[in-house]
């Protein structure tokens, strides 16, 4: 009786051991990068849900990186609640030439693509489907001119749906930092995108609890606010290394409303910024 045919290939024996077609590697879903780029790290910044602070700690560890010296560039995936621009005080639109779209550079020289900087008016909602959502970040990669960067910060789309699981097969990322706050909730979510990390075969590099506490401005008390934090049980669990706490502070706050972040002089994050720069020489 004659072998069955197990693929479409008309030449198929049946013996996949000798057979090209099954022995050639599976199609590259990677996004070519712009001709006039050269992009050497790109590190996501990820939660699990909304609202943790994923913004803050992206635009944070690329004023850290700036400041070592690296050319950086954040490319905000985050389409429907984009916040970077008006963190750095961006409220200009990008332009194009021929090589491309025009990264907006921050006062400092971090370069900046995000959806509010192509939209006429910045308060316009983004009511796009899936689809169109992972087509325009997939854009911010082949069709802006970045330049040089050594550094590219990705504000990864919250959750593990349809946008960031684009960006992760479209986008060669490096590496993750995961983002929590101290509520069993968020604990519960941030071990989903920790999961889809490993799933996607993407090196989590680390992660940072957020609004962990707050200081008392007059008597230096530390009030955790969100419950007691197991941030390091949580770190333990998930097999992550813990990156550093950042404490609600008013003072962040103020400098993204003024748009002077870059202004920021605390130092919660040094260590995150550390241990990137030695997973990425
Ligand atoms: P996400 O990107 O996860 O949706 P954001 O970074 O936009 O979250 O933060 C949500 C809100 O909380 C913003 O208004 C931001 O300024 C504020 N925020 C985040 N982290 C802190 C912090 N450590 N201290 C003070 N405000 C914070």
């Amino acid at each position: 009786m004659a072998e069955e045919r197990k693929c479409n290939d008309t030449s198929c024996t049946g013996d996949c051991s000798t057979c090209k077609s099954a022995q050639r590697e599976p199609e590259s879903l990677l996004a070519k990068l712009n001709d006039y780029s050269s992009v050497k790290h790109v590190i996501g910044v990820v939660s699990g849900k909304g609202g943790v602070g994923k913004s803050m700690v992206t635009a944070m560890l690329a004023v850290l990186m700036n400041r070592k010296g690296y050319k950086v560039g954040i490319l905000d995936a985050d389409i429907t609640g984009p916040s970077i621009p008006k963190m750095f005080g961006i409220n200009c639109r990008a332009m194009m030439d021929d090589n491309g779209i025009i990264p907006v550079e921050t006062a400092n020289g971090i370069k900046i693509m995000s959806c509010n900087l192509l939209l006429e008016n910045a308060e316009a909602p983004v009511v796009w489907r899936g689809p169109v959502l992972a087509g325009a970040v997939k854009q911010f990669w082949t069709d802006v001119n970045w330049g040089e960067v050594d550094y590219m910060f990705v504000d990864m789309p919250p959750g593990t749906g349809d946008v960031p699981l684009t960006v992760y097969q479209s986008l060669p990322i490096d590496g993750s930092v995961i983002v929590t706050t101290p509520q069993d909730l968020v604990s519960m979510i941030v071990k989903k995108a920790c999961n889809m990390a490993n799933m996607m075969n993407i090196p989590v590099l680390g992660m940072v609890e957020n609004m962990s506490y707050v200081k008392c401005p007059d008597c230096g008390k530390e009030f955790n606010i969100f419950g007691d934090s197991h941030f390091e049980e949580l770190c333990g669990e998930m097999q992550i290394m813990p990156l550093g706490k950042m404490p609600i502070d008013t003072r962040l706050t103020e400098l993204c409303n003024v748009g002077e972040f870059e202004r920021f002089d605390a130092d919660y994050l040094k260590s995150a910024a550390d241990t990137i720069e030695k997973a990425n020489r």
